[in-house]
């Protein structure tokens, strides 16, 4: 499993962009997959519910994979997989580079498997591209990853937001099946990957550092939205007074907002990942959701609507990939594109001609 951590962080390094292509990283994991002979799904099925790690890494791959047997075989793990899924706490952790999010995760992660939890973590993998490190993965986290009780694995990669999405949904289902009840998806806060994971998990924590009193700036005003507890970390020595203030003007800032359909009202903490300390005060705050939201049934709630706004949004996907994949439309789309710059048609006379021809 390690190795092949360090062979994919290896690759996104290689590749040096922002959101590297998952074509070379999928087409060296599926030479892999044909080398080595692939179990028939009733043995990975089998392995995976007894907590097999090796097998899980397996199926996730095959998950990953753009080969359309692959996929076919994942499918049928998957379905097999679900009955025993659903039973995890998924919480989803942003925050910009340097915040300390994978210090955090590392001191939180412990914490979980020390009362007796088992942990899978999904790492955003633009995170060890920006460190800028060829061993990224391995780096950080670094006590976590010899946890027997802790999973870590880079988020899959990919082109579209909606494939990443899907593919760690499914992840998701063979981790809990192993037998993983705590799931953490970490995502930078850049860009829209924070939508997409905080549709995916029961609880959002935000990451933050504390400024000179200037807290609510620069943040877009949906991830707040979104969290359920801020977190300020490196509230260390010098930095507590600071971190106290953010701490009051996020409170203030959060209470603004209309009461949550959860009836939760988001917390504020500061810690100190580095040293370990407040790490317990934010399991206490998630428990304390957790108690709330079960009992008055907005869990399960939100977990069904998520998985109806899955579904809706698969078939979306998929309905756009089939149409703009066509190379009908494609060619025809690139004409009406120059006709409407020269006003010889209407954007929407276009639309509906191209979708004409996409059902010939
Ligand atoms: P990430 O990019 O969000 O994953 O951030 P890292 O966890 O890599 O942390 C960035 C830097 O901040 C590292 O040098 C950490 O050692 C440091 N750091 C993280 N948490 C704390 C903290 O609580 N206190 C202090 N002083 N430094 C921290």
């Amino acid at each position: 499993m390690r190795k092949k951590k360090s062979s994919e962080s290896a690759l996104h390094e290689v590749e040096g962009v922002k959101s590297p292509s998952s074509v070379s990283d999928n087409s060296i994991k599926q030479m892999k997959l044909k080398r080595s002979e692939q179990p028939s799904e009733t043995v990975f099925v089998e392995k995976i519910l007894a907590g097999d790690i090796s097998h899980l890494s397996r199926a996730i791959t095959l998950i990953e994979s753009t080969n359309p047997k692959h996929k076919e075989k994942a499918n049928a793990i998957i379905e097999h997989c679900l009955p025993f899924a659903n039973k995890s706490v998924r919480i989803g952790i942003t925050g910009v580079p340097g915040v300390g999010k994978s210090t955090f995760i590392e001191a939180f992660g412990k914490y979980f498997t020390q009362k007796g939890n088992k942990i899978a973590v999904f790492i955003d993998p633009s995170s060890s591209i920006n460190k800028g490190s060829i061993l990224g993965d391995k780096t950080r986290m670094k006590e976590l990853v010899k946890d027997p009780n802790a999973y870590i694995r880079p988020s899959p990669s990919g082109e579209s937001l909606g494939g990443v999405a899907q593919k760690t949904r499914e992840t998701i289902i063979l981790c809990e099946a192993a037998g993983f009840d705590t799931i953490i998806i970490e995502t930078v806060g850049v860009g829209q990957s924070e939508i997409a994971v905080h549709s995916m998990v029961d609880f959002f924590l935000l990451l933050k550092l504390a400024g000179a009193g200037d807290e609510l700036q620069g943040i877009k005003r949906g991830i707040i939205e979104m969290a359920d507890a801020i977190v300020i970390n490196k509230a260390d020595r010098n930095n507590v007074k600071n971190a106290n203030l953010a701490k009051a003007e996020f409170s203030r800032a959060l209470h603004l907002y209309p009461p949550k359909e959860s009836s939760w009202q988001p917390k504020v903490t500061t810690c100190n990942a580095f040293y370990n300390e407040g790490i317990d005060a934010v399991y206490e705050i998630i428990q304390e959701y957790l108690s709330l939201t079960k009992s008055n049934g907005y869990f399960e709630k939100r977990r069904n609507e998520q998985n109806k706004y899955w579904l809706l949004e698969t078939i979306n996907q998929q309905l756009k990939n089939n149409f703009y994949n066509k190379p009908a439309v494609k060619e025809a789309l690139k004409k009406y594109l120059e006709d409407i710059q020269k006003l010889k048609t209407t954007p929407f006379k276009a639309a509906e001609e191209l979708l004409k021809l996409a059902q010939k």
